[in-house]
């Protein structure tokens, strides 16, 4: 079986890794609800044009995953559109970078509810639906840092792991039926994210654009190459074929070596 004709839903996908991963399901024919917390006409303009380029149908649809409730609305949104919803791709995250005892509780919780919490609330609501359809693939997007720190990243890093044990739990809970759950964990891909960070990285180690790329960022990715969100849409587009039907419970890195090391 492969992705065609199913329902694809990925949170935080107006840019980015989540963008990348909806045309590339896309492109495999599977439909696809886009997701932000904006309603502009350039959101909806989005999955217009993912839908001019590959003839598969797609959807934006508003939902800010920061609210408990809004996440799971946005799964029934989904469903209302287009009957059910077989696939969900938990993409959607910010970063802030600051030292342990300067990081605003604010950013704290941000970034909790937005990368890790919003994937749980998800999840509980397209699992019920998944099983009616006896059939279901979810992919969380976590990151190197679910698998190693670095500093000034505490949120960041609390909320990618905990997306990897999130990760684990639901693939053991749906282990006996034709569900699975994994986690991706990118190493460095340059998106609007990564480039949000370098002013404050160059801000918190006093260094210029390019040594903050060089010695910072891919200094810790040993291709020394950016992943790139055509590689992360192929990989997700993978983890929900049959051929990975024995894959759930896992981290995949995406990281260049990152991890090797
Ligand atoms: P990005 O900033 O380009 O995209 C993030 C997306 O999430 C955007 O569409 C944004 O509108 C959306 N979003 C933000 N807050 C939201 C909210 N409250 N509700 C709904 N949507 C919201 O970032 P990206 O680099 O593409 O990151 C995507 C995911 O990949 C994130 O979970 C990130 O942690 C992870 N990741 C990125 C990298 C990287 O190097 N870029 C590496 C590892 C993991």
């Amino acid at each position: 079986m492969s992705v065609k004709d199913k329902v694809a839903v990925i949170t935080g996908s107006t840019s980015g890794i989540g963008l990348g991963i909806a045309q590339g399901l896309a492109e495999r024919g599977a439909r696809v609800v886009l997701n932000s917390y904006s309603d502009k006409d350039e959101d909806h303009a989005i999955a217009s044009e993912i839908a001019a380029k590959t003839s598969a149908q797609a959807r934006y649809i508003q939902a800010d995953m920061s609210d408990a409730e809004a996440c799971r609305v946005l799964i029934e949104k989904a469903a209302e559109a287009f009957g059910s919803v077989d696939i969900l791709v938990n993409n959607a995250g910010i970063q802030f970078v600051s030292k342990i005892e300067d990081f605003p509780t604010a950013r704290w919780d941000a970034i909790i509810a937005i990368n890790l919490s919003s994937a749980f609330h998800t999840t509980a609501a397209a699992l019920p639906l998944m099983r009616r359809a006896g059939w279901g693939r979810m992919v969380n997007i976590s990151s190197a840092h679910g698998l190693s720190a670095s500093p000034f990243k505490s949120a960041y890093v609390a909320a990618k792991h905990g997306v990897i044990g999130l990760t684990k739990v639901v693939a053991l809970e749906t282990a006996e039926e034709p569900i699975t759950c994994n986690a991706v964990c990118p190493g460095y891909v340059l998106t609007p994210l990564v480039e949000d960070q370098i002013p404050e990285q160059m801000k918190a180690r006093n260094m210029d654009r390019e040594t903050v790329i060089r010695e910072v960022m891919l200094e810790r990715q040993p291709s020394r190459e950016f992943a790139t969100v055509e590689q992360l849409g192929g990989t997700v587009a993978f983890l929900c074929s049959d051929d990975a039907a024995q894959i759930t419970g896992t981290a995949i890195s995406v990281d260049g070596g990152w991890t090797a090391t």
